[in-house]
């Protein structure tokens, strides 16, 4: 293996794959200078003279002592001698060099080599680089796109909701003037400035979806909101009808006389005797049906002394009525029974000159006049 081989076989084993190693070829280059030229030189003449050896044998050993002495002349005064010649042998031409110039050349040919290993690695870097860049891009774009498409569902979605908490809204308004009307005092007003409402054109880019996810969550916390007020007004509907059913204000037979007011009035058994009269006297036909006034329990349902057949009922809110003389007691002890139910029946028991209703009203344990109940 001569020197140039070995040159070639160490330029091929570098690592071409590195652009940047490009970089590396002008130095071999610069090692081997003229004597690479001369070497091939030398092998080409060589070649020549196996073709054609008597030929150009004289040829030959002329441009052999010429290249000697271009190379003495090269190292003496700056100047060498490049030969060509073609493959037949004739016409070989000779160009002198100053060294100069080919130390110019030779520093040019580096420069630019190493310009070019250069510019390769940084564009081939670049082209990478925003390859790279274009891939991320067109990820971000396909993210992008499948976002946009998630905030517009939950647009729409929560434009729906905010659209039932309007109609909810309608219907909470009707209501409360409903209540109003019944005399009854509605809960105040969902705040709707509680929930969103704010914003506007702020130059701070805001991402989309937070905005989407707190309106939603804005919809949700209006919603249970609005559930309390809702339930508070059911809770105070209630009551009210609860106490209206309460009050034993519902007239306790199907006609009747009133026979005998509350308060004072003379005894029945004895006209010459004053008493005080504790509640009112209805007198109808034996077998009248006797109502519940009121909404309550059944406290009494017995034989009780004068009074007798005797239901008493516990109505809540401080009132108590009560029933004497039945011929019949239909409502059971600690029964609930309803405003207008059937408790009993008319009749003429205990201390009693004929078929009536003695009917009693008590507030907070007072004695009432029943007669107030329904005017
Ligand atoms: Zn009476």
């Amino acid at each position: 293996m001569n020197f140039l081989d070995r040159i070639m076989t160490f330029i091929k084993s570098l690592p071409w794959k590195k652009y940047g190693e490009l970089a590396l070829l002008p130095v071999g280059v610069l090692a081997l200078g003229g004597k690479v030229i001369c070497e091939k030189s030398k092998r080409n003449v060589k070649k020549l003279g196996n073709v054609a050896q008597t030929k150009v044998q004289g040829k030959i050993s002329d441009a052999t002592r010429k290249y000697h002495t271009v190379k003495k002349t090269w190292s003496d005064n700056g100047h060498f001698t490049l030969f060509f010649v073609p493959a037949n042998g004739q016409n070989v031409t000779k160009k002198h060099v100053k060294r100069r110039h080919l130390k110019i050349a030779g520093v040019g040919i580096i420069a630019g080599l190493m310009l070019f290993a250069g510019s390769v690695g940084y564009f081939s870097h670049r082209y990478i680089q925003q390859q790279s860049e274009m891939d991320e891009l067109k990820a971000f774009q396909k993210l992008k796109g499948s976002q946009e498409l998630q905030i517009a569902a939950l647009q729409k979605i929560t434009e729906a909701n905010q659209k039932k908490l309007a109609e909810i809204s309608k219907l909470e308004d009707q209501i409360r003037e409903s209540m109003k009307k019944n005399g009854m005092t509605p809960p105040p007003k969902t705040d709707a400035s509680k929930y969103g409402g704010q914003g506007g054109d702020s130059e701070v880019p805001i991402n989309k979806m937070d905005i989407m996810y707190l309106q939603k969550s804005n919809v949700n916390k209006e919603a249970t909101a609005k559930a309390k007020t809702l339930q508070r007004m059911l809770d105070t509907i209630d009551y009210e009808n609860e106490r209206k059913n309460a009050a034993p204000n519902f007239y306790p037979t199907s006609g009747g006389v009133v026979t005998s007011g509350f308060g004072g009035r003379a005894n029945p058994f004895n006209y010459s005797r004053r008493e005080n009269h504790p509640g009112i006297d209805i007198a109808g036909d034996y077998g009248y049906p006797i109502y519940a006034a009121g909404s309550g329990y059944v406290v009494q349902s017995e034989w009780y002394y004068g009074y007798g057949n005797f239901i008493k009922i516990d109505h809540g809110y401080g009132y108590t009525t009560a029933y004497g003389h039945m011929s019949e007691l239909i409502a059971r002890p600690g029964e609930r029974v309803k405003k207008g139910q059937l408790i009993g029946r008319m009749g003429s028991t205990g201390y009693s000159t004929g078929p009536h209703l003695h009917f009693e009203l008590r507030k907070d344990g007072q004695l009432q006049n029943p007669a107030t109940l329904w005017q």
